[in-house]
C-alpha cells in the first residue's frame, strides 16, 4: 500500500538478495513479516538472485512469534508454510543473526540453509519458559543439526552466545566487522555449496541410545516439579531421533497445541507480560528522574546489606558497605567473597570477573565521610524503629542535600522512619528479599512523601542492579510478607483439625512451591515468628509449642521437622505428639483433610489479603502481586500467582469458599473481601479490573 513500511524490506547486492525483518524493536514473526518473507522468497527466485540474506533490522534478528497472536484465528501464511518456502528455495538462504534470536526467530534462522552470527548473539530456544514448546520445526530441526546437545538447550530454554552455538554447530561462522556485509560476502562465496535440500531435513540422526536419552531427560527434567512444558520438549526433540522429520513436527505440533492452550502457558505468559508492565510506574510524572548514582553505600554488613552491596557489585556499580565496628566489617566483606568464591569454584564466576566485582566493593566504619560521599543510601541495619529512626537522623546530617534515603526495612513504616529526617521526599523503602544478591524481587515502598525523584530513583538504581522493581505502598508487611502472613491461622488450624506438617507442604509443593510453608518457617528459623507475635500480642498455639520445647528451625536441627546433618528434613514424632496433645486440650476433633481443602485454606487467606491490598491502593494492579510472589517467595510461574490462581477459580467460588471456610473456621480474616464481593456480583475477575490504580 502507498505511503506505507513493509515489514520485509527487500534490496539487492548485486546477485545477493537482502531480506531485512523490519518490525523492530524485537521484530517479532507478525502476520505481515510471515507474508514479506514468504513475497521476499518468491520474488528473489524470479529475478534469479544467486543467494539471499535474511537478516533484521535494529539490534536483533528475531524475538520469534507474536505472542499477542496466540489464541487468535491465525492469519496466513503459518510460520510452517513459510519455513518451507525457505527451506525447499532452490536459492540458498543464509540468515545473518545478531541481538537476539529467539523461538520462532531461531526456528527461523534453522529453516535457512546457513547462519552467521555476530559474536555475542544470543540464540536460543525460550519457549519452555512460557509453557509451550518450540512449534515451528525447531524440535526437529535443532537436533538434526547438533544431536543431543539439542535436548539440553531445549528443555532449559536457556541461549547461548553465538560462539557456542558456532562451537555446537548451529552458527556456520561467527563473523566479525558489519554483519549485512559479511553475511552477504560469506553467502556468495558458500552459494554454490550443497545446500539444497537443507541436509537437516532428510538426514537421519545416527546413533540414537534410548537409555542414554532417558537418562537425561531425566536430569534435564529432575528440577520441573509440576511443570508440563519441559515434558513436552523431550518428547518432540525424541520424536526427532525416532521419527521421520514429517512425523516428528506432527508430534511438535501436537506437544505445541496442547501446551499452549493450557493453564500452565497462560499462567507463564501472565507472568511474562506482567514482569514487564510491573516495573511500570503509571503515575509517575514524565520529566520524573532518577538521581545519577555512581556510588551506593549500604549501611549495615549483615545478611541483607552483604547481599544488596553484592548485587551491586555484579552489576558494575561502586558500593561501599558501613558497619559500626572494624570486626562486624570484616565478618562482612568476608562473607560476600566467600559467597563469590563458591561461584568460583563452581565455575559459574571467572577469577577475572571476581577480581573485578571484589574491587568495586568497599567497607569503611567512618559512617560520616562514607555517607557523605553516597548517591543514595540504602539502610539495613537491624528490624527496631528507634534505631532506625536514630540512624535517619544521622544519615539526613551526612548526607549530601537531595541524596535518596532508602530503607531496607521488612514491616517497620517508612513513614515513621522518614519522619526522623528533614527531607522525608526523599525517603522510600527498598525492600530486598533473602538471599539478597540472588532474589530478583524487590519491593520498593512509596512513603506518603515519596517524591518522584525518590521513586524513580529506587526503580531505576533497581534495574540497575539486577532487581525487578515493583512499586507498593506502605503498610505493615507490604504486599508479599503480609499476604504470606495471613495463611497462618489455618495453618495452625489445618494442624489441628488433621494435619501433620508434612501433609499441608506435601500439598504445597506438589502445586509446585519451592518450599512448604513450614518447612519454610524452619529455615528462616521459628523464633522470628514467635518475637513477632510475642510484640504484638498474638498467638499461635502450636507454632508457639515447638518453639517452647526448643525446636527453632534448621538453625537448631529441629522445628517442624527434624534435620539430619545434611539439613535432610524427616517428620517429627515430638512435632506429631505436640500437635495431639493439643488437638486433645482444645477439643478439637482430628479429621481426614484432604488435600484440596488444605490447598484452598492455605491459599485463599493470601487471595483475600491480595483483594483488601488492591482496595487500599498497596498495589497497582493485580499482576504486580502476582509478579512478586512468582520472584520473591517461591511461587512456581506456571501457577501464575495468586491473584492468576483466584481468577482461575472464578471469583464467585472464591467468594463462596471464603464464605464457607470463615463460617465453618471461626476465622473473621476469611470474611470475602468487599472487592471480591464486587467483582463476583459483576462476575469481573482481578485481570480484568479497570487501572490501574492508585499506590
Ligand atoms: P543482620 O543482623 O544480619 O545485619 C544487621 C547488620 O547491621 C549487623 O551486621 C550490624 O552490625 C549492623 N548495624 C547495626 N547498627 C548499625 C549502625 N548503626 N551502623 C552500621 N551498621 C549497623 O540483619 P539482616 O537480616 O541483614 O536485616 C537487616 C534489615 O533487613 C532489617 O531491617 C530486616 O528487617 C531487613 N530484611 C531482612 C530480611 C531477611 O530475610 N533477613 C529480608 C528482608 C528485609
Amino acid at each position: 500500500m502507498a505511503g506505507e513500511q513493509p515489514f520485509v524490506e527487500h534490496a539487492r547486492d548485486g546477485d545477493v538478495h537482502v531480506l531485512r525483518i523490519a518490525n523492530a524493536p524485537v521484530n517479532t514473526l507478525r502476520t505481515e513479516v510471515r507474508a514479506g518473507l514468504l513475497d521476499g522468497i518468491k520474488a528473489a527466485a524470479r529475478e534469479g538472485a544467486r543467494a539471499i540474506v535474511l537478516i533484521g533490522s535494529g539490534r536483533n534478528f528475531s524475538a520469534g512469534a507474536e505472542m499477542t497472536e496466540f489464541g487468535k484465528p491465525r492469519k496466513p501464511p503459518s510460520l510452517p508454510e513459510v519455513f518451507d518456502a525457505i527451506e525447499q528455495s532452490k536459492i540458498p538462504v543464509v540468515a545473518a543473526i545478531h541481538g537476539n534470536a529467539l523461538g520462532g526467530g531461531l526456528e527461523l534462522a534453522l529453516a535457512c540453509h546457513a547462519r552467521v552470527a555476530a559474536p555475542g548473539a544470543q540464540v536460543g530456544l525460550p519457549e519452555v519458559k512460557r509453557g509451550f514448546v518450540p512449534g515451528a520445526g525447531g524440535t526437529q530441526r535443532l537436533p538434526r543439526l547438533i544431536g543431543m546437545e539439542a535436548l539440553r538447550l531445549i528443555v532449559s530454554g536457556d541461549p547461548v552466545p553465538s560462539e557456542e552455538a558456532a562451537k555446537l554447530g548451529f552458527v556456520d561462522a561467527v563473523v566479525q566487522g558489519d554483519l549485512e556485509h559479511a553475511a552477504i560476502a560469506w553467502a556468495r562465496q558458500h552459494a554454490g555449496d550443497k545446500f539444497v535440500l537443507a541436509k537437516h531435513r532428510t538426514d537421519r540422526i545416527a546413533g540414537y541410545d534410548a537409555a542414554k536419552f532417558d537418562e537425561a531427560a531425566k536430569k534435564l527434567t529432575a528440577r520441573s516439579r509440576g511443570q508440563d512444558s519441559p515434558k513436552g520438549c523431550v518428547e518432540s526433540v525424541r520424536a526427532a531421533f525416532t521419527q521421520s522429520f514429517e512425523d516428528g513436527l506432527n508430534v511438535e505440533r501436537e506437544q505445541f497445541t496442547r501446551l499452549v492452550q493450557g493453564e500452565q502457558s497462560q499462567a507463564l505468559r501472565h507472568i511474562f507480560f506482567g514482569e514487564r508492565e510491573a516495573v511500570r510506574i503509571p503515575d509517575l510524572p514524565a520529566d520524573a528522574k532518577s538521581a545519577t548514582v555512581n556510588k551506593l553505600v549500604v549501611i549495615g554488613g549483615g545478611t541483607m546489606g552483604g547481599g544488596i552491596a553484592m548485587s551491586a557489585a555484579n552489576n558494575g556499580l561502586p558500593v561501599t558497605i558501613v558497619e559500626t565496628s572494624e570486626e562486624a566489617l570484616q565478618k562482612g566483606l568476608a562473607r560476600c567473597e566467600a559467597n563469590w568464591q563458591r561461584s568460583v569454584g563452581s565455575g559459574r564466576l571467572t577469577q577475572a570477573e571476581y577480581e573485578k566485582r571484589r574491587a568495586l566493593l568497599t567497607g569503611t566504619t567512618d559512617f560520616d565521610k562514607a555517607v557523605g560521599e553516597a548517591d543514595l543510601v540504602i539502610e539495613a541495619v537491624y528490624e527496631n524503629m528507634a534505631v532506625k529512626k536514630e540512624i535517619f537522623a544521622r544519615l539526613d546530617k551526612a548526607a549530601r542535600p537531595g541524596v535518596v534515603l532508602a530503607s531496607n526495612t521488612s514491616t517497620l513504616s517508612i513513614d515513621e522512619i522518614a519522619s526522623a529526617t528533614q527531607r522525608p521526599e526523599l525517603v522510600v523503602g527498598m525492600h530486598f528479599f533473602s538471599p539478597a544478591n540472588v532474589m530478583r524481587l524487590l519491593e520498593n515502598v512509596k512513603g506518603s512523601k515519596s517524591n518522584p525523584t525518590a521513586i524513580a530513583t529506587a526503580t531505576e538504581v533497581g534495574k540497575r542492579i539486577g532487581k525487578l522493581p515493583v512499586l507498593v505502598g506502605n503498610c505493615d508487611g507490604f504486599v508479599g510478607n503480609r499476604m504470606t502472613g495471613k495463611r497462618g491461622p489455618q495453618i495452625e488450624k489445618l494442624l489441628l483439625e488433621g494435619c501433620l506438617p508434612q501433609d499441608i507442604d506435601r500439598v504445597m509443593e506438589a502445586y509446585g512451591m519451592a518450599m512448604g510453608p513450614l518447612a519454610t518457617g524452619d529455615l528462616a528459623g521459628l523464633d522470628i515468628g514467635a518475637a513477632v507475635r510475642k510484640a504484638r500480642g498474638t498467638v499461635a498455639p502450636v507454632a508457639d509449642a515447638v518453639v517452647a520445647a526448643g525446636r527453632l528451625g534448621q538453625k537448631t536441627s529441629k522445628g517442624y521437622y527434624d534435620y539430619d546433618e545434611n539439613r535432610k528434613r524427616m517428620p517429627s514424632k515430638e512435632v506429631e505428639a505436640i500437635i495431639l496433645d493439643l488437638a486433645e486440650k482444645m477439643q478439637v476433633r482430628r479429621r481426614k483433610i484432604d488435600d484440596q481443602e488444605i490447598l484452598e485454606r492455605v491459599l485463599l487467606p493470601m487471595v483475600n489479603e491480595g483483594a483488601r491490598i488492591l482496595e487500599e491502593g498497596i498495589a497497582y494492579r493485580a499482576v504486580d502481586i502476582d509478579v512478586i510472589f512468582a520472584n520473591g517467595f517461591g511461587w512456581p510461574a506456571f501457577r501464575g500467582g495468586p491473584m492468576f490462581f483466584a481468577d482461575r477459580l472464578g471469583l464467585k467460588a472464591v467468594r463462596d469458599k471464603l464464605a464457607h471456610y470463615a463460617e465453618a473456621t471461626g476465622d473473621r480474616n476469611l470474611q470475602p473481601a468487599a472487592l471480591i464481593e464486587t467483582l463476583a456480583k459483576e462476575g469481573g475477575s482481578f485481570a480484568a479490573m479497570k487501572g490501574p490504580g492508585k499506590v
